[in-house]
């Protein structure tokens, strides 16, 4: 019998009373490497209570002294980032390599929230009138959550809590039940930094145990990450309980090629972020458009895509995981079937297999070319290491296609031309655009700026925008009289 894995509640590891359990499986071999517990109501309304206890006290503590736990925090996290990232391979099937990125882009976030007492600053005018000033606050909310998925087990939950926690909120983090493991450990080393009790709380579960923060009433936000049905549940359900809401949500990115693009970096860059992280990106590039005379290079990029091989996370040679488990290989299997009756399949991975790993969860770089956008596998985020083509005479036909999709994750263009780079920024629809860059994710100065059907919500993740969405603005108005005579009554909404 495999272990089962606490929950964090109170600053404290405590084991679940829930008899409802689920496997957590190394998608290498399907061996059980833990249960993760279903949180029962109580469990979740006890978190909840102890981060409301947390808040009184935490809301009060200076953000100098919450900007030194992040510091310390971020220096724990670069201490232990291999052995993060070794927790991360095992329960996700990531390359170490790729794992210890996940772990990184995590610690690039927590360092910003040790920036918190800048971010914080509000902002002040003397003089809006005669002898009044006015200055805003920001202050935090209360209770945030955060609903994380399973393809950045390490990043995404610290795109979340360190910047809430550092704007003076306390936090539930529901990471994803398929890789849990990594969630509780940063928690751990939370504590370990000297993170005060309730201030982060663990809770583990799926849908029944995000229901019940939905309608939790003493939970003020909702981040969540994850896919489109989900994320537009997650959006309404929340909003309808009257949350603020953040819902970053599934992606269909392109990548446009130029002509006059370098042919090798272009051909490699695609691979990388098509088949990279076997396509479980939420940015990974899953079409390529293909402009003008480029169309004569995809032929490298098949050779190029023959060169990766996948397998385990611990060998050097393998350029990327098992898929994270059965049921997500059966649903990529099953999209690229269909593919086979919509378009040329010129690479065909559905047969992959690993020596060693007879029961990993493989799927081998994959590729199809002259996909109709009207096709499933052009409409259907497929999440494997599978890339669509598709060829157009100019840029501008490009940009009709990207712009006509509904998602707005990411984008790139690969051009040696300031003009169409210039031209592409500037008109295409989507909110993270790519220049010769293929997976253009902002860093955390900047916010996560997904655009369309890829985020539901007004204010993005980390950057100036977490803080307005972890934070609420206090604006005052102030006068000091000076003597002499007063005024009589002011019966207008003038100030005076
Ligand atoms: P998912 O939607 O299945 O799960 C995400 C979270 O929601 C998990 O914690 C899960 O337990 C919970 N959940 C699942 N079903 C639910 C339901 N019916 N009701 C309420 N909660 C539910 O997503 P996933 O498979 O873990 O992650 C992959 C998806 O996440 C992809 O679509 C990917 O594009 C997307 N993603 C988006 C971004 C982004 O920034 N836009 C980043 C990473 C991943």
């Amino acid at each position: 019998m495999t272990s089962k894995l606490p929950l964090f509640l109170n600053g404290e590891f405590v084991k679940s009373k829930s008899k409802k359990t689920l496997e957590v499986t190394n998608p290498l071999s399907q061996e059980v490497l833990c249960q993760v517990p279903c949180a029962t109501k109580e469990e979740i309304d006890q978190a909840v209570l102890s981060a409301c206890d947390a808040f009184l006290t935490w809301k009060e503590i200076p953000p100098p002294e919450r900007a030194r736990l992040m510091m310390a925090y971020a220096a724990l996290l670069k201490e232990h980032q291999e052995e993060l990232a070794e927790i991360l391979s095992k329960e996700n099937g990531k390359t170490f390599e790729d794992a210890k990125g996940d772990v990184w882009r995590g610690i690039e976030v927590v360092e910003q929230a040790a920036n918190i007492p800048s971010l914080l600053m509000g902002e002040t005018l003397e003089n809006v009138a005669r002898g009044i000033d006015s200055y805003s606050y920001v202050q935090p909310l209360g209770v945030c959550a955060g609903i994380t998925p399973f393809n950045f087990p390490a990043m995404i939950p610290l795109w979340m809590f360190p910047m809430a926690i550092a704007c003076g909120n306390t936090f539930l983090l529901k990471p994803s039940e398929q890789d849990p493991m990594t969630p509780n450990r940063l928690a751990e080393l939370f504590v370990e930094a000297g993170a005060p009790k309730g201030v982060l709380q663990v809770i583990h579960g799926t849908k029944q145990q995000v229901d019940d923060i939905l309608t939790h009433p003493d939970i003020k936000t909702i981040s969540f990450v994850g896919s489109v049905p989900v994320g537009q549940y997650i959006y309404k359900t929340g909003t309808e309980n009257l949350k603020r809401v953040q819902a970053f949500a599934g992606a269909k990115n392109h990548m446009v090629i130029m002509p006059d693009a370098d042919k090798q970096r272009t051909v490699e860059n695609l691979v990388g972020a098509s088949v990279g992280a076997a396509g479980q990106r939420c940015m990974a590039i899953s079409v390529a458009i293909f402009v003008g005379k480029s169309k004569e290079w995809i032929q490298d990029v098949k050779q190029e895509m023959e060169k990766v091989k996948p397998g385990p996370w611990d060998s050097p040679e393998s350029g990327y995981g098992p898929l994270i488990s059965k049921t997500a290989k059966e649903r990529v299997l099953s999209l690229i079937e269909t593919g086979k009756s919509e378009a040329m399949c010129l690479l065909d991975g559905s047969n992959c297999q690993v020596e060693g790993f007879p029961e990993g969860n493989w799927i081998g770089p994959t590729l199809f070319t002259d996909v109709p956008t009207s096709s499933t596998i052009y409409k259907t985020e497929i999440f494997g290491p599978v890339l669509l083509t598709m060829n157009v005479d100019t840029l501008d036909e490009a940009i009709r296609v990207v712009n006509l999709n509904p998602y707005g994750n990411g984008t790139s263009i690969f051009t040696g031309s300031g003009r169409a780079a210039r031209k592409y920024r500037h008109e295409v629809e989507v909110g993270q655009v790519g220049i010769n860059i293929p997976i253009p994710v902002p860093l955390p100065f900047f916010s996560f700026t997904g655009w369309k059907g890829s985020f539901y919500g007004d204010l993005h993740a980390y950057g100036k925008q977490a803080v307005r969405f972890y934070t609420e603005t206090k604006t005052v108005t102030e006068r000091w009289f000076e003597g002499g005579d007063s005024e009589g009554a002011n019966l207008t909404i003038k100030l005076k």
